[in-house]
């Protein structure tokens, strides 16, 4: 079966460096030392529940998972 990759959109003039990203996925997401906005690591992927989770979760809607 082929499955089309979902897209993780971050908005980051939205976060308000809550950090319940880094909390839930502290292995995809970290937050920056200059501005304490969310950093995404480069291995996260869109499809991990994990993403999802953390999607949820972040109270800015600054991380968005946009379908195919
Ligand atoms: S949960 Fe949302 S607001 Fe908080 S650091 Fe992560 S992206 Fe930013």
């Amino acid at each position: 079966m082929t499955g089309i990759a979902m897209r993780l959109i971050i908005d980051r003039e939205r976060c308000v460096g809550a950090g319940l990203c880094v909390l839930s996925a502290p292995e995809l997401f970290d937050q920056s030392d200059a501005d304490g906005r969310v950093v995404v690591r480069a291995s996260t992927d869109a499809d991990d529940p994990a993403v999802h989770e953390a999607g949820r979760l972040c109270p800015s809607g600054a991380l968005r998972i946009a379908g195919p």
